[in-house]
């Protein structure tokens, strides 16, 4: 997956818990994490860093603008369980000309800013640092 896509991909999920975290209808991020299967130093992050603005919402009440959103932002992070099992796959070269079939490697939470999946398996360096500084300099000097 490239670089781009998996932030992009991150992004939508976080903005989707924070919704969530803050309409209050997961009380707290280690809730929210585990029903969605995120790593939950992530979540914690991602909470801690925001402006943890809470707007309570009341389910059954919510005006349909508000139950709209809620059910987008549970189902951006419900396709999260879905990508982890369907990783795309890693793509690099092998030495036989054909292409490794490996999923691409889950990034550690430290490393989530850089986007949630990597774009090599960890056989091929998806999670290696040096790689990927690597890659971006070729790409800026493509560009
Ligand atoms: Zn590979």
């Amino acid at each position: 997956m490239r670089r781009e896509q998996s932030q992009r991909f991150t992004e939508r999920l976080q903005q989707a818990a924070l919704l969530l975290l803050e309409m209050q209808i997961y009380r707290k991020p280690d809730d929210l994490a585990r029903r969605f299967g995120l790593p939950v130093p992530v979540v914690r992050y991602w909470w801690r860093n925001s402006e943890q603005e809470i707007k309570e919402v009341d389910p059954t009440s919510a005006t349909a603008k508000q139950t709209k959103q809620i059910r987008k932002a549970q189902q951006t992070l419900e396709e999260w369980e879905k990508i982890k099992r369907y990783r795309p796959q890693c793509n690099a070269r092998l030495a036989n000309g054909k292409q490794c079939k490996n999923s691409v490697a889950i990034r550690p939470p430290e490393a989530w800013s850089q986007g949630c999946l990597a774009e090599r398996c960890r056989i091929h360096g998806g999670l290696s640092k040096r790689l990927i500084v690597k890659k971006v300099r070729q790409e800026q000097d493509e560009t």
